[in-house]
């Protein structure tokens, strides 16, 4: 495709909106010899073209480049001279990346629909994300190819040098765009912007298969420290760094992921495009954040912005450049990042429209991946259903507990935890209560499709692993346990299930064998506090065969939710050892393609101790009916109808 052709064809476009603009202050108060330089980016948009839900098979409002389009329409018209860039993780992330990678494919030549719609909407630069390594080197590189926009990376290498600065990078380390800028009385001039890319040193265990033996990858400091004083000398006015790193205030060390408030601290960096956080800057989720002045938007002083991901954001950068002999210089700034949607009362309301341009140029693939997420891509030899996850060992968490220990298995590997006994917790998201009783897990025996797999993992979490002890691994369960109600013994048809505690804070733990004692009381009440510390309802809590060690170290796979946290669970907030980039959800589907056959056989590994001459009844999907003699481990009978829709179960103890 030819640039300068679609580029007219943009700004017709843009023209033919006819949208009255107002001008940014930047742009109408500039004097002669000042500049108003926007920078719009993008970033982690994961090939979120089209405002579609792959998993969920439906058209969904807070996700697409070809929304995030309409905010470059606007901007660009508000501001005199305005570049455009992307800061990484673009090709994988969602069931169209996954088509072109597994099922398409990528020939020399072939255009990504992510670059196709960049090239359309005339980006200027670009930098690599981590995950740009997930199908391989040859597959990106391929991509990549197709950006009609420089591509560059500083610390992506093929070689390190003998310092930074004289790495053999991948990409160009950096690139300096010359361009004419029109100054505040119409004259132009010409000016020198450099753009230097950096991605988290991490890869190099995230995607170890594809990038040991072969590739490196250099803190990103150093990068800095060793590229930029190079692009001063070649010219460049001012540097912008697209830094597909986040930020923290943790301290500084060698080979950090998320480095870019020291990055801010490099002399010669002006500005500062961030992502891999996947979050916004400036807002409020950084307001605790040391370095950052949240009202000025900068970073150690430095503007910076983040554009959320999946193309919920713009990024935006204003710079007031002042101009003295032929040097520019940064003199005053803003920065934000604008939104494609709002979120008002439990609704996502669209604040944009689609760019018809950026859906016309890639509708082929958007089409070509809905007959995807439809077709098998495995079998289940087992139904995936989660009718009973709540009172028995069930295959749709067992599912993603498998797929999980496999993930952290292969990343364990050659790490300092490598060896030590893996365990995997998940809980079952859809199982009725305020969802309703259609509201379960119901995949058939037989063929499983993409989109089945947001029926198995409902969240876009991403997978992490905990170091925790024995002990700890006890208080988890006993933690999750307290979704139970205190049963007596010889009573009958006593109600099992406390409908305060949501299922998803009801994890299951593979790898160990257990039972639940449910003549106790409770340990932890609903928000995770101890309210019984001397009560014990896990039992029998054994590992191979044996009593758990309370000091015994396991890895537990888990997600960011819980490893965090999230709700409160013992041997969680402090623990992370392993912080994965994958979500759950690609885990389990990148399980499945590759096993071709899944059997997620709940093994029975927990259930409810004996307890003689007593029942308890719960509610479940009267869908269920047709399971429940082949629940293992329980024996449950069908007891009438409940309320609202739901059916009756019971258990003998
Ligand atoms: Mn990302
Ligand atoms: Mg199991």
């Amino acid at each position: 495709m030819n640039k300068s052709i679609s580029r007219r064809h943009f700004l017709a476009t843009t023209a033919a909106t006819g949208a009255f603009v107002t001008l940014h202050p930047f742009s109408a108060m500039a004097q002669t010899n000042q500049a108003h330089l926007r920078i719009l980016s993008t970033t982690d948009l994961h090939v979120h073209v089209h405002p579609y839900d792959y998993y969920a098979d439906k058209p969904i409002d807070t996700v697409g480049l070809s929304r995030t389009a309409s905010i470059i329409e606007e901007v660009r018209a508000e501001s005199t001279n305005s570049i455009l860039v992307d800061n990484g993780d673009f090709l994988q992330g969602n069931p169209m990346g996954d088509y072109i990678a597994y099922e398409r494919g990528m020939n020399e030549g072939d255009m990504h629909p992510v670059m196709q719609a960049m090239n359309v909407l005339g980006y200027d630069c670009g930098t690599l994300g981590n995950h740009e390594f997930n199908y391989g080197v040859d597959f990106m590189d391929k991509v990549v190819k197709g950006a009609e926009f420089p591509m560059i990376c500083a610390n992506f290498v093929k070689s390190l040098g003998s310092n930074a600065g004289k790495d053999d990078t991948f990409l160009k380390p950096y690139t300096i765009l010359e361009r004419d800028i029109t100054d505040g009385s119409g004259k132009t001039h010409s000016i020198k912007i450099g753009l230097i890319g950096f991605l988290p040193p991490q890869i190099m265990n995230w995607d170890k298969r594809h990038l040991e033996g072969k590739f490196n990858a250099r803190d990103i400091l150093q990068a800095a420290k060793g590229w930029v004083p190079e692009m001063k000398e070649a010219g460049a006015d001012i540097v912008i760094a697209l830094s597909h790193s986040g930020i923290s205030s943790e301290p500084s060390f060698e080979g950090q992921g998320n480095a870019a408030l020291y990055l801010a601290g490099v002399d010669g960096i002006d500005a500062l495009v961030t992502g891999h956080s996947h979050l916004v800057f400036p807002s409020e989720a950084y307001a605790d954040t040391d370095g950052i002045d949240l009202a000025a938007g900068t970073i150690q002083g430095k503007p910076a912005t983040m554009a959320g991901f999946w193309g919920s954001h713009m990024g935006l950068i204003d710079l007031m450049l002042e101009r003295s002999g032929d040097e520019w210089r940064v003199v005053t700034t803003e920065s934000s990042a604008r939104p494609i949607y709002e979120r008002v009362d439990r609704t996502n309301i669209p604040l944009v429209e689609d760019v018809q341009m950026v859906l016309d140029a890639t509708r082929d693939v958007h089409e070509e991946t809905l007959e995807y997420i439809r077709r098998p891509v495995g079998m289940t030899d087992t139904a995936l259903h989660s009718y009973f996850a709540l009172v028995a060992d069930d295959p749709s968490v067992q599912i993603v507990s498998q797929a999980q220990t496999w993930y952290i298995e292969q990343m364990m590997q050659g790490s300092e935890w490598e060896g030590i006994p893996i365990l995997s917790a998940a809980a079952p998201f859809k199982a009725g209560g305020r969802g309703g009783p259609e509201y379960y897990t119901d995949v058939a025996p037989g063929p499983v499709a993409i989109k089945n797999v947001s029926d198995l993992y409902l969240y876009p979490n991403t997978v992490r692993a905990v170091l925790i002890n024995g002990a700890q691994v006890k208080g988890w369960l006993e933690r999750s346990a307290s979704i139970f109600n205190q049963i007596t013994a010889g009573e009958q048809d006593q109600v099992l299930l406390n409908p305060e505690m949501p299922s998803y804070n009801f994890d299951i733990m593979d790898g160990v064998t257990y039972q639940i004692d449910l003549t106790h009381p409770p340990k932890f009440n609903r928000g995770g506090e101890v309210i019984n510390a001397g009560s014990n309802r896990i039992v029998n809590l054994q590992y191979n065969g044996a009593p758990i060690d309370p000091d015994a170290m396991f890895v537990v796979a888990t997600n960011n939710y819980r490893a965090s946290g999230g709700g409160n669970f013992p041997g969680t907030g402090d623990t992370i050892i392993f912080e994965g980039p994958d979500t759950n959800r690609d885990v389990i589907v990148r399980y499945i393609v590759e096993k071709g056959t899944i059997n997620p056989q709940a093994d029975a590994n927990w259930g409810f101790a004996p307890v003689p001459d007593t029942s308890v009844i719960f509610e479940t999907g009267p869908a269920g009916i047709g399971y429940a003699d082949s629940v293992e481990g329980v024996n449950i009978e069908a007891a009438g109808e409940g309320a609202d829709g739901f059916a009756l179960y019971r258990i003998q103890l």
